[in-house]
């Protein structure tokens, strides 16, 4: 076996929303296996730390403020990595955000900010992306969509329609990129603690008791049972694989919210 077949190390990779929950591990996760890591989201605090952890740790990152809803911000994270390191090898498209809300109660700004974090900026981030990845000879794109996006997602509509859109979208882009060499997949995560997630919950008071209850495995996941499936996806072990949708959820079942 080749022994490299897993390995990382010296892919350029960007990982939205890498200050915080799974992109954060996923960062870490990446830098430790020798990947220089770009952070790219918002909060630029919360970035610096993850970047200055990373650092100290021996690893290679930057950290770029940027809203995936603004096509100039996103491009100037696109531009500024090539400026750093030459290329960009990954892009894991990890960014995402939501609320609990009744469709009858939901305002079109609602719908439209949840649409536009989760699958705009998806596909904002993988066009200024890919055009990088096809002018160098190839790359690999890995999106983060959900559970949500496969099956019904009450008080989550607009969250279940982005993330729905963005499996179909891995598949469009999927078929279009590989004769640009550019492998394009997608991890479809069950619920995963995270303070993001539960802050989503909490927001309406609904943070079950018992968080594993009616899933098959008794447990949320935690971040690093996404972070290292994103590592296979990016690795060369994947080489075969595009267009898929990979579902991580402990075997699945329930409403995250009652356990039912
Ligand atoms: P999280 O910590 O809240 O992560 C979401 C990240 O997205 C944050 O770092 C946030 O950074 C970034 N983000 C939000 N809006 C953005 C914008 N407009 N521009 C740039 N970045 C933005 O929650 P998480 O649970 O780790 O979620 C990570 C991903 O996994 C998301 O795509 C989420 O939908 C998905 N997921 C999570 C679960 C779960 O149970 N936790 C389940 C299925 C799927 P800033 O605030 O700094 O912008």
């Amino acid at each position: 076996m080749d022994s490299n077949i897993f390995s990382v190390e010296g892919k350029v990779t960007i990982v939205t929303g890498g200050g915080t929950g799974i992109g954060e591990y996923i960062a870490r996760r990446f830098a430790e296996a020798g990947a220089p890591v770009v952070l790219a989201s918002r909060k630029i605090e919360n970035l610096e730390r993850v970047r200055d952890q990373i650092l100290k740790d021996g690893g290679k990152a930057v950290a770029l403020q940027c809203d995936v809803r603004k096509p100039d911000d996103v491009q100037q994270v696109v531009d500024t990595t090539v400026q750093e390191f030459g290329r960009i090898d990954v892009l894991v498209n990890n960014h995402g955000a939501s609320f609990r809300c009744n469709i009858l109660d939901m305002t079109p700004n609602g719908w439209n900010s949840v649409v536009g974090i989760n699958l705009t900026g998806t596909f904002l981030f993988s066009r200024a992306a890919g055009i990088v990845m096809r002018d160098q000879g190839g790359g690999c794109i890995i999106n983060i969509s959900s559970t949500a996006g496969l099956h019904a997602t009450p008080l989550m509509a607009h969250y279940g329609a982005a993330k729905a859109g963005v499996i179909n979208f891995t598949r469009s882009l999927a078929d279009e990129l590989a004769p640009h060499n550019i492998r394009v997949n997608c991890i479809a995560p069950g619920p995963i603690v995270t303070e993001g997630f539960l802050e989503v919950l909490r927001a309406r008071g609904e943070v079950p008791k018992n968080l594993g209850a009616g899933l098959v495995m008794n447990r949320w996941g935690e971040c690093d049972e996404i972070a290292y499936p994103t590592l296979f996806l990016a690795s060369d072990a994947a080489s075969f694989m595009t267009g898929e949708t990979i579902v991580i959820d402990g075997g699945g079942r329930t409403n995250l919210i009652t356990g039912e």
